[in-house]
């Protein structure tokens, strides 16, 4: 398959090498020049589970270079850069191409689909963990699964296809029809504890230690699910507080990506998930107050981090 790559930082780096290791055509593009001239110049280094670090080499440009024709495009950028790189893609997005989109968070569909129709967008949601080491490398700790469907629920021989495709290059992936109950669980989990972890500037572990901010992060979950609910979404409440459990225990060192992002001077995907949940809880005539006191502090942290810089 023809597969271009959005976005090539850690995850879809991740995604485009081992696609590209199976024999595919795939082109990575992004805007980090450091990145882009090591993987041009030394290659793509990998490292994964059980395979350990190799080189893979592969072409990547700035998007507005991208080549025309591609089967599929999987856009991998953070939320709040979605529309500008689509933008930047417009001459490659002919009639037949496929986009899949696997960024966290809501509303990631309905922003693709101000560029071609819902009928050649694909949504989803994965659990597959990559970090970017440095500038041309990515590595990825530990295995994870896709679910995807098309947005406007049709079947889709070339979602199929690259579902296939996926799997192969060992990115376990399914089509599935709840995909948006998956969606809405990952956004529940990410607006409980990615933004307490970014707030208090604390790893999942201490605010795993401390009882009161614990009790918080399930509250926000389980408002978020209200949310879900009353916008026709059923998703499995017992699993997604059972899911904060054990990151609570287990997790103990982990820095959420909204910290990460603020420790490192960038904005946040604050929008995509307290941002989209507040939206649709206002259209419903819901109130939201924990996810909506986050969503303040989280974007009071950014201006003061970008002002710093
Ligand atoms: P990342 O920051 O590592 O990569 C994003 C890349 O997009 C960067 O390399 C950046 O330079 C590039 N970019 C920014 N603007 C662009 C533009 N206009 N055109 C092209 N490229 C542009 O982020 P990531 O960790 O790979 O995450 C990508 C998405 O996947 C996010 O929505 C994230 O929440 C989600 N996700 C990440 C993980 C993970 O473990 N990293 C797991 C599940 C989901």
């Amino acid at each position: 398959m023809r597969i271009t790559i959005l976005g090539a930082g850690a995850m879809g780096s991740l995604f485009g090498g081992l696609l590209a290791e199976q024999g595919h055509d795939v082109e990575l593009l992004d805007v980090n020049p450091t990145h882009i001239e090591k993987v041009r110049n030394h290659g793509l280094t990998l490292e994964t589970e059980g395979k350990g670090a190799r080189v893979v080499r592969l072409p990547i440009a700035r998007p507005q270079a991208a080549a025309s024709g591609p089967d599929c495009l999987i856009l991998f950028t953070k939320t709040l850069h979605t529309q500008g790189a689509m933008e930047s893609v417009r001459h490659v997005l002919d009639d037949r191409v496929l986009v899949l989109t696997l960024q966290n968070g809501l509303g990631n569909a309905e922003r693709v689909a101000a560029f071609l129709p819902m009928s050649r967008i694909a949504v989803g949601v994965t659990t597959v963990p990559a970090d970017m080491i440095e500038p041309g490398h990515v590595h990825s700790h530990g295995a994870g699964h896709n679910r995807m469907m098309m947005a406007d629920g049709r079947p889709s021989d070339a979602l199929q296809a690259l579902a296939e495709a996926l799997t192969q290059a060992g990115l376990p992936s399914t089509l599935d029809a709840t995909v948006q109950a998956a969606i809405w669980q990952k956004a529940a989990f990410n607006a409980a504890l990615n933004t307490v972890c970014a707030v208090t500037c604390a790893t999942v572990g201490q605010v795993g230690r401390q009882p009161q901010a614990r009790e918080l992060a399930h509250d926000i979950a389980t408002e978020v699910l209200a949310v879900a609910s009353a916008n026709g979404i059923a998703v499995d409440a017992k699993g997604l507080h059972d899911t904060l459990d054990h990151a609570l225990d287990h997790h103990l060192q982990h820095k959420p990506s909204m910290l990460q992002d603020l420790l490192a001077g960038r904005r946040t995907e604050v929008d995509a998930i307290n941002g989209e949940v507040l939206r649709v809880a206002r259209w419903l005539g819901i109130d939201a107050p924990r996810t909506q006191a986050l969503d303040a502090l989280i974007r009071v942290r950014e201006v003061l981090v970008l002002n710093s810089r």
